[in-house]
């Protein structure tokens, strides 16, 4: 159902069970989101969203209990930027010190790879847990991602696309086999590539970032984001505008203010993302 111009929160929906048994056919993803936010303030924290308990969409923030911390195998990264990687350094501590043998594969594009090798996991801010604790099977692994074709993660076939950030930034479709999928745009300001790989896929729900207020249109605009009447512009331009819509990345002192001016978007349903809560994909 499609309610013109209404903005729901998350948090009036019921959490899910998030229990998934992997070796039975699936016919929807559960997300939990773990931050949603475009800055940290109390009870807003940065991007990340786990799907079906084993794979994070960006790792902003991962404070989960140890045993869920374990069952995570895959990252997802849309770009290096701080607010989107801060949880990943202490995920590998907590998975090293626990001894679980785990590997924890990162995947991205080749230039976000390379930053996480020579900015982060470099022995000096943070150790190289891709040889840690041993080279030959380490905790960490790297996995680079082209945009001509999708790859294989689990029971998902995973499509990259580039958006348009200050570094280099990708979108993911992820999607499972009913043919069901997840769009995830993680920062970005107007794009094109992203929306045109909507075409021929059944696209049920879309995680776009809002991080601005129509009021600062330029500087959204100068730092790669987007504000509400540049989202209803993106909205244009997809074949098919999806019914679920999520927003996420929203800077913690405009958030009344961004939500008041999402609300004036005609024609679609927007929902808040609210941490904390999960919601399913089918
Ligand atoms: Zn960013
Ligand atoms: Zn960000």
């Amino acid at each position: 159902m499609i309610i013109v111009g209404k903005i729901f929160r998350i948090a009036d929906l019921q959490p899910v069970d998030t229990r998934v048994n992997r070796l039975t056919i699936k016919v929807s993803m559960e997300i939990s989101i773990l931050g949603s936010a475009g800055s940290e303030a109390p009870g807003q924290n940065s991007p990340a969203f786990l799907v079906d308990e084993w794979l994070l969409l960006d790792g902003g923030t991962v404070g989960l209990a140890l045993e869920r911390l374990a069952r995570i195998t895959h990252v997802l990264l849309t770009h290096a930027h701080l607010d989107h990687i801060k949880g990943i350094p202490f995920l590998l501590d907590n998975l090293i010190t626990m001894n679980t043998s785990c590997n924890l594969q990162i995947l991205s594009g080749k230039e976000v790879i390379s930053d996480l090798e020579r900015h982060i996991f470099n022995n000096r801010i943070w150790p190289d847990f891709s040889r840690i604790p041993d080279p030959r099977q380490p905790v960490l692994s790297y996995r680079r991602l082209s945009t001509r074709k999708p790859e294989v993660i689990g029971n998902y076939r995973v499509f990259a696309s580039r958006v348009n950030h200050t570094v280099p930034a990708y979108g993911y479709l992820v999607e499972e086999a009913s043919g069901a999928s997840l769009l995830y745009t993680g920062d970005t300001g107007p794009t094109d590539a992203i929306w045109k790989r909507m075409r021929g896929h059944d696209v049920k729900a879309l995680i776009v970032e809002v991080s601005f207020p129509d009021e600062l249109i330029s500087h959204a605009l100068k730092t790669g984001h987007l504000c509400p009447s540049l989202l209803e512009t993106e909205l244009g331009k997809m074949p098919k505008v999806p019914e679920k819509i999520y927003i996420s990345h929203l800077k913690a002192p405009f958030r009344a203010r961004i939500e008041a001016e999402l609300a004036r978007i005609p024609h679609v349903s927007l929902e808040l993302l609210e941490e904390g809560k999960s919601f399913r994909v089918a």
